[in-house]
């Protein structure tokens, strides 16, 4: 196993990543680091969250910054508010010393005018949801012409929430000749498009098994008559007196039907949905963390 410093990464990266205690690289890191600390290196990883992918894309696109540039350089796009919170976090922790790094976190359901100010004052690298990328875009208040690295997290999530168009027309906007790597947890047609349509001669790294959960997720299937669905839901919950978990479902109908009724019936519980505030799912998200529902 080679060391972080074998792999390419700089002094001052290094000692941020080990003040947080990454004493070794992670598979995934092992592979894409190097390759992609080179240049013209595309990649489709297949990597689930929890590999430490993060790292992976986020250490070579921390080095590759020349901070003296205050342009946007690199772009990072996620699904949702909470990977792109997290992902600005985990880039903001690793650059820690790397002097004048700026690292702008952009997302739908909160004050656009904020995030023109800090693209004004000059921000190194963007990691945006792809809806708010695009409002910026059309304002003409983010510049994409000098981004040399581009990475698409959670590539399947984000065209199963319908974000392919948006994807489209972000990339037109960025020049050819950059590095692009798609991570994504299963390989679909639909990703595999994507890819030959914007990366060139991509690299292919698989990190476990193709198109597999978790191994530490049992999937269990009960097959009941729709109007049955609520009472084994219940039986399901009292079964597991400690459960703590999330129900999905179809709708936001649906959603808050479901988690009436289970207040109705004395569960606690919470119901997240598009149609509350972000205020409101935020206060629900801090309710759900500290496991009060
Ligand atoms: P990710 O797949 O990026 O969500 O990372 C999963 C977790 O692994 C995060 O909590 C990271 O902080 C952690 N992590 C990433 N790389 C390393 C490493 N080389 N050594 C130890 N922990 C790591």
């Amino acid at each position: 196993m080679k060391t972080f410093e074998e792999l390419g990464v700089s002094p001052e990266i290094l000692k941020a990543i080990e003040e947080m205690g990454y004493a070794n690289p992670m598979p995934v890191q092992e592979e894409v680091i190097p390759y992609l600390l080179g240049e013209g290196n595309d990649v489709v990883a297949l990597a689930q969250t929890g590999t430490g992918k993060t790292a992976a894309f986020g250490l070579p696109v921390i080095q590759k910054i020349n901070v003296k540039n205050r342009t946007p350089q690199s772009l990072i796009l996620c699904p949702t508010r909470e990977l792109c919170l997290q992902i600005a976090g985990d880039l903001h922790d690793y650059s820690k010393y790397v002097d004048g790094l700026k690292v702008l976190p952009v997302y739908g359901g909160s004050s656009i005018e904020s995030q023109m100010r800090s693209l004004k004052n000059g921000v190194h690298i963007i990691v945006a949801t792809p809806g708010r990328l695009l409002d910026l875009m059309e304002r003409k208040t983010v510049k994409l012409d000098a981004i040399s690295n581009v990475v698409m997290d959670e590539a399947d999530e984000m065209l199963n929430m319908g974000f392919t168009e948006s994807i489209n027309a972000i990339l037109a906007e960025i020049p050819q000749d950059r590095n692009t790597l798609l991570f994504s947890a299963t390989m679909s047609p639909e990703i595999s498009r994507i890819s030959k349509n914007y990366l060139k001669n991509a690299k292919e790294i698989t990190i476990g098994t193709r198109n597999e959960g978790n191994n530490n997720v049992k999937h269990i299937c009960y097959m009941v008559h729709a109007k049955d669905k609520y009472a084994a839901l219940k039986r399901i919950a009292d079964y597991y007196p400690q459960i703590y978990g999330i129900i999905f479902c179809r709708t936001c109908k649906e959603t808050q039907e479901i988690a009436d009724k289970l207040i109705q019936d004395g569960y606690n519980t919470d119901s997240l949905h598009g149609e509350l505030s972000q205020q409101q799912r935020d206060a629900v998200m801090q309710k759900f963390h500290i496991g009060h529902i």
